[in-house]
């Protein structure tokens, strides 16, 4: 009998490669979205395959499904700035009573129960890069704190259910990701760099520009993610690429990777806005036997491809 995994939030960006890959492995999957933020052009190459079934729901209402689960994999959330910013109290619902749902079924079932959290939980960190021992820097009652304080309360309810119930919990971190199936108006840097590019308009640098971010490749992350949900690990883990840039040199680089016309512009800071982030993925290289293998050059390449259609 194939196992089966159910995937919240699986028509979004993550998800929807985490669809393909269970499926990969031979698993039967459930995607579960309400495509707040999802889509289903991400999923819709797998409507054929009699493996793959998709659900129309909002996991922060009571989940009901008859048949047994192997794995829960919790996708589910808005996870752009802007996303968090449009839908406020979805971000905190999901995050919290998704997560209470979703562990509810995994208990229910005696399913493996992964978290997709964030490296928003460190918040403006004041410890760089950020090792998942760091206990962050948030500002609960700010734009972001939504979706920090979401998660952040996910990954407590997740430990608590390991501690309290027993149950077989996983808690990834995930960095800054980005590759084809990324939202073109998503909103955040990458794609809103990208797509500007393409159009020759305004390239949009927030304050100096000289905040860091560090991006992983989607492939590498699913790997990560993959191998985390087949390890014993329990406490949390990051996986990102630790390849940090100053944004602006982002700008700079899709403008020449693009050869475009584009002219960069800087427009307000948003509140909150972390001025460095990079994981430290000590714990994953060294666990997981993991380590991003995709440069940002081989990267952007895929996905300034992908922009283009
Ligand atoms: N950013 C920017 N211009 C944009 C979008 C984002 O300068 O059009 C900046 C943003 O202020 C942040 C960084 O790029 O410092 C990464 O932002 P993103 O929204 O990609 O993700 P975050 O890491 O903040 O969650």
């Amino acid at each position: 009998m194939p196992k089966t995994a159910l995937i919240t939030g699986g028509a979004g960006f993550l998800g929807s490669y985490l669809c393909d890959r269970f499926l990969a492995e031979g698993f039967k999957v459930i995607c579960m979205d309400n495509l707040i933020t999802g889509s289903l052009s991400n999923i819709s190459r797998l409507e054929s395959n009699p493996n793959f079934t998709f659900i129309n729901h909002d996991v922060s209402k009571h989940i009901d499904i008859k048949e047994p689960i192997d794995y829960v994999l919790h996708f589910a959330s808005p996870a752009s700035p802007i996303d968090y910013l449009k839908y406020p109290i979805q971000t905190l619902k999901v995050g919290s009573l998704g997560t209470h749902n979703a562990l509810g079924v995994a208990k229910e079932k005696k399913a493996r129960f992964l978290l997709a959290s964030t490296s928003e939980i460190y918040g403006d960190p004041q410890i760089h890069p950020q090792p998942e021992s760091y206990y962050g820097h948030v500002n609960c009652i700010g734009p972001r704190g939504v979706y920090d304080e979401a998660k952040r309360f996910a990954e407590a309810i997740t430990m608590a259910y390991h501690k309290a119930h027993g149950l077989d919990t996983r808690i990834v971190r995930i960095f800054n990701t980005y590759g084809p199936r990324i939202r073109k108006q998503d909103g955040r840097a990458i794609p809103n760099f990208i797509s500007q590019a393409l159009k020759n308009e305004p390239i949009t640098v927030y304050g100096k520009g000289d905040q860091t971010r560090s991006f992983c490749y989607v492939s590498d992350l699913i790997e990560g993610i993959f191998l985390l949900s087949q390890s014993d690990i329990h406490d949390p883990v990051n996986i990102g690429n630790p390849v940090e840039l100053k944004i602006i040199d982002m700008a700079k680089k899709i403008i020449k990777m693009t050869g475009s016309k584009s002219k960069i512009i800087h427009n307000p800071l948003p509140q909150d806005d972390p001025k460095v982030r990079q994981p430290d993925i000590t714990k994953a290289k060294k666990l997981l036997n993991w380590n991003p293998k995709i440069d940002l050059e081989q990267g952007l390449k895929e996905t300034i491809e992908w922009f283009k259609y």
